[in-house]
């Protein structure tokens, strides 16, 4: 739909963000005190966004009422079609249809509670109590049908509950108990309820603030507010309170202050933030959410109505119901200047800011100049046509040069009227990339010809483009010492002030292949943004900081110094803020990870894939701005604010644990059965603020050798564990990402055993043989005994009868043949896994352990290779777990029919193979699994799925010195196979 965005993009979940009206209002708000605080009304500066979730995104129902955190973290939602639970990606909806035991359907008001359990009172119903999975209806028949407005737990653990006109108190029995008139509360509604000081209980009524204690109420805040209708009542976190009324917000601080806001106008719900702010969900037609901080109002425009939900949460974000849906407000780091604020183009290539406080803006239609916050566009072109891309900027005393694609450069004066154009080439005008204007009102001129130089009409080619250097100009810097920069698409050059050119050919002389940026530092040290990363050139020689530094990208468009000890670097995926401190201290060997902090869209930005090649590609404005273009508009980050939040552990919780797709409760220890095969495991980190950002891995002790890297990825999955105690920790964090922070990293446990099935067990071991002996026994017994009576009494007969034994004799033959069968099998059972029919992990265990000992003995080679199905899940999830089984089977036919002949293949355990190739070199044993390669990736299972084909990965090691261990080996065999997926999959890795 238009005007919304998707932020997360995982395939997880999606998030809609409600833009207009409510995210543009942040971002005027925030522009305007950004860039221009001389002209900016009193504000204090914050940037919001606020993102929206509607029906769209899973919740039941649009009209939210009522919003709480609980112990865990986890936000719950009240909606007139039940509760959600909300985990920042994903919805978990509890309502009639879905839930039993929870027949709820209106729930007015929400109570979170110290020992984790969650209240909801509802429209009709009475209060429901949900406690680690389990539902609860609470009280008699009587209390199970109040319509219920509030909840409070007062401080001796009773439950009051405010039922329209009247208020109840509820024991921990379940019975319900009218406190009302006999207390002396005036005859009105009752709206809300906190807790007071000394065990008392304030409510807020129609009729004005009561305060309740030893069971007689009376009048409460009459000194210092109005006695008007009171909507809810609030502590301010500093020994004050809150009220919110008919007649606007009453404070009365800690000290005694009382502050008026809004007066006049109805608040219904009130709250103080963590860092002092005061927010305000005000009655209106369209949803309005204040917040009042030092000297001023800063109004937030919510989609729809705004509900008396309100919550501030434990990351600082302001939470609001509405009759849209779910809203959240954050304060961000960065705002955008997109189409909606009068740019012709969101593809914006170029910035620049002129000593007026103008922000140049060239894009791909052209060039807008926002100035005194209005946006105007600079026409280049004559008449009316599309006016060219542009992709360079210089200013230099009140001139403005802007270069094109293929239209030359235009000279433009301060108010933004062309006043020349300089064409390159009559012919084939060249694209226009990097400009650079000098004192002597010459202008230097870089793209695809080559180098130019401009002065007083005078057009001279400099460098060309099929010369030497052989490349592009993309980038022009002028050093102090009068050097000239130049970076190009094949390494750079350097024109010195005495007219000498030097040049630093791509991968020979300098460590990158395209140069984009330069920023030449007081100390000496010239810092180059490439393609291969932050390049550092000190006295000659180039210094690298890249990936292997934890830089998520390499690719670095332009440097920007924030003046506080940071550079900027906008990537294709967000912009980077590196400290450089931390760079001194890569080159010092006392740190080798830079903590990159990333500001992208979730910080505000209109897009995170920046824009280089074209100059200037970023700026720094004059009150310390930094502007950024983008491929969706202009993105302005506040330098102060970013990061701010960052550093901070966020919880981790397990959402649903099943076995075999059967839920299970999630308290204490977990148990599986015998013959449980599959147990899934989903969990989140709750961070509400970015939850894209957050990282996953897992391990299950006991059985995973090490942490299982899981990225966004929210399930773990185990098969066929064999039966023993485990340990499933899964660990989150927010990018970037170094488990070695561990005050960063949030944790979760979940202890759970796998039963070994009866037959398994020694003691039933034991009493099967006993019994099987017993039985023999006991028979032969019958039999001779039958033989002795039929003797005495046959005697004449005692031919045929000998006859007659000899036959039970052969039959007791075949039943002892057949216990034989019988233990054989269960042998087989096992060691072999039931699916497939091949060995089992256990036995590849064996084998591997007997196959290295005669291998080191007899000094022959042995290699081992690991097979993973590639991209299984999907499989799974497109054919169901029957047609992933039938897969499973498949390949594990083929696998037989290429190896087993002389080789050993068993099931690893999912949908991962092991193979033991005896008397094989790692060569060998590559060709071999190359053809098997290919005769799986030729298979079609037509069968399973008409035109399926499958691939695996495989991942090959040979026994060597150091690899003389299963451990070892596998452990080699599974970092080739992770290589091999990494290339791409479906391949041979070794
Ligand atoms: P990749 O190529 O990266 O290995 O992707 P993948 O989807 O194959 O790998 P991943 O490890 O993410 O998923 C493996 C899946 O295999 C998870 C689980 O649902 C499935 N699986 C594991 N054991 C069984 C089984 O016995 N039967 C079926 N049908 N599926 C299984
Ligand atoms: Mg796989
Ligand atoms: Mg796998």
């Amino acid at each position: 739909m238009a005007g919304s965005i998707e932020i997360a993009k995982g395939v997880v979940s999606r998030v809609r963000a409600a833009w207009p009206p409510s995210w543009r209002w942040g971002a005027v708000l925030a522009l305007a005190c950004l860039c221009f605080p001389a002209a900016a009304p009193a504000q204090d500066g914050r940037h919001y966004m606020v993102s929206g979730w509607t029906m769209a995104d899973g919740l039941p129902h649009n009209l939210v009422h009522a919003l709480a955190q609980d112990r865990d973290g986890f936000i719950w939602a009240g909606t007139w079609e039940g509760v959600v639970r909300f985990n920042g990606r994903q919805f978990t909806v509890f309502d009639r249809q879905n839930t039993p035991g929870a027949e709820l359907s209106g729930v007015f008001c929400i109570l979170a509670e110290a020992d984790g359990g969650v209240l909801f009172g509802t429209a009709a119903d009475g209060v429901f109590r949900y406690h680690q999975g389990r539902w609860q209806h609470l009280g008699e028949a009587a209390a199970r049908r109040l319509p219920v407005t509030a909840l409070l737990r007062d401080a001796d653990g009773s439950l009051w509950i405010a039922s329209a006109r009247r208020l109840l108190r509820m024991d921990a029995a379940g019975r319900i108990r009218e406190v009302g008139g006999d207390a002396g509360l005036p005859d009105g509604r009752v709206n809300a309820l906190a807790r007071g000081d000394g065990g008392a209980v304030l409510v807020a009524t129609d009729a004005g603030a009561f305060r309740l204690h030893d069971g007689r109420a009376s009048p409460w805040a009459r000194e210092w507010a109005a006695a008007t209708a009171v909507r809810g009542i609030a502590a301010d976190g500093a020994g004050g309170w809150l009220l919110a009324t008919d007649d606007g917000v009453y404070w009365r601080d800690g000290a005694g202050r009382v502050t008026h806001l809004q007066a006049g106008r109805r608040v219904d719900t009130v709250l103080r933030d963590a860092v002092g702010a005061i927010w305000m969900s005000l009655s209106s037609s369209s949803g309005e959410l204040l917040r009042h901080a030092g000297d001023g109002d800063e109004r937030l425009a919510i989609a729809g109505p705004v509900s008396p939900a309100l919550l501030a949460d434990r990351e600082g974000l302001i939470w609001s119901g509405s009759t849209d849906g779910l809203h959240r407000v954050a304060e961000v780091a960065a705002v955008g200047f997109t189409r909606a604020d009068g740019l012709r183009s969101d593809y914006v290539r170029v910035v620049l800011q002129s000593e007026d406080r103008s922000l140049w803006i060239g894009h791909a239609d052209g060039l807008e100049r926002w100035h005194e916050r209005r946006m105007q566009p600079v026409r280049l072109g004559s008449g009316n046509g599309r006016d060219p891309s542009v992709l360079a900027l210089a200013w230099r005393d009140g001139t403005l040069w802007a270069g094109t694609y293929g239209q030359g450069v235009f000279r433009l004066d301060a108010q933004g009227r062309v006043q020349e154009r300089i064409r390159l080439d009559g012919r084939g005008e060249p694209i226009v990339r990097a400009l650079l204007a000098d004192a002597d009102g010459g202008l230097w001129i870089g793209g695809t010809h080559g180098l130019s130089h401009y002065r007083n009409g005078q057009l001279q080619l400099r460098l060309d483009s099929k010369g030497q250097p052989s490349a592009v100009v993309q980038a022009l810097y002028r050093d102090n010492d009068g050097t000239l920069w130049i970076g190009t698409t094949g390494g750079m050059a350097a024109l010195g002030a005495d007219g000498t050119l030097r040049t630093w050919d791509a991968e020979d002389e300098i460590p990158a292949q395209y140069v984009f940026d330069f920023l030449r530092d007081a100390g000496g040290d010239l810092w180059i943004a490439s393609d291969r990363g932050l390049l550092r050139m000190r006295e000659g020689t180039f210094r690298v900081y890249d990936h292997r530094h934890g830089l998520p990208r390499d690719k670095l468009f332009r440097i920007i110094d924030d003046q506080a000890g940071n550079l900027w670097l906008p990537s294709n995926i967000g912009v980077f803020r590196i400290a450089r401190k931390e760079l001194d201290q890569i080159d010092a060997g006392t740190r080798r990870q830079l903590a990159v902090h990333v500001v992208d869209h979730s910080d505000g930005m209109p897009g995170n894939q920046g824009n280089g090649a074209s100059m200037p590609a970023g700026w720094r404005a004059s009150n310390g701005a930094l502007a950024f273009p983008t491929s969706a508009g202009l993105g302005l980050v506040d330098p102060r604010i970013a990061g701010r939040y960052d550093g901070k552990a966020s919880p981790v919780v397990f959402e649903s644990v099943s076995v075999d797709g059967v839920a299970q409760a999630q308290a204490g220890r977990l148990r599986l059965e015998p013959g449980a095969r599959r147990l899934a495991v989903d969990y989140a980190a709750l961070n509400f603020r970015a939850p894209d950002k957050m990282r996953y891995r897992y391990r299950l002790h006991g059985f995973d050798a090490a942490w299982v890297e899981a990225g966004t990825g929210t399930e773990a999955v185990y098969t066929n564990l064999p039966p023993g105690q485990y340990r499933l920790e899964v660990q989150a964090m927010a990018l970037p990402l170094d488990w070695a922070r561990l005050p960063e990293v949030g944790a979760a446990t979940l202890e759970l055993e796998v039963v070994p099935p009866l037959w398994k067990r020694t003691s039933s071991r034991v009493l099967a043989g006993l019994l099987l002996v017993a039985a023999v026994v006991l028979g032969f017994w019958l039999r001779t005994a039958s033989y002795r009576r039929s003797q005495r009494r046959l005697n004449r007969v005692i031919a045929a009868r000998t006859e007659e034994l000899s036959d039970k004799n052969r039959a007791l033959e075949l039943a002892g043949i057949e216990r034989d069968r019988l233990l054989q099998q269960l042998e087989h059972q096992a060691t072999h896994d039931v699916l497939t029919g091949l060995p089992n992990r256990r036995a590849a265990e064996i084998h591997l352990r007997q196959a290295l000992e005669d291998a080191g003995r007899d000094g022959e080679p042995l290699s081992v290779a690991l097979i993973d199905i590639d991209h299984f899940k999907r499989i799974n999830d497109r054919l169901g777990h029957e047609g992933g089984d039938h897969v499973l089977r498949d390949v594990a036919g083929l696998l037989r029919q290429h190896l087993d002949g002389d080789l050993f293949v068993s099931r690893h355990g999912g949908e991962e193979f092991l193979a033991v190739l005896r008397g094989l070199t790692l060569e060998q044993a590559t060709e071999r699994l190359q053809s098997l390669r290919l005769a799986l990736a030729r298979q079609r299972m037509d069968a399973v799925d008409p035109g399926l084909v499958v691939t695996a990965s495989i991942g090959v090691a040979e026994r060597g010195p150091d690899q003389d261990s299963p451990r070892t080996l596998l452990a080699a065999a599974d970092r080739q196979l992770y290589r091999a997926k990494r290339e791409g999959r479906n391949r041979v890795c070794g």
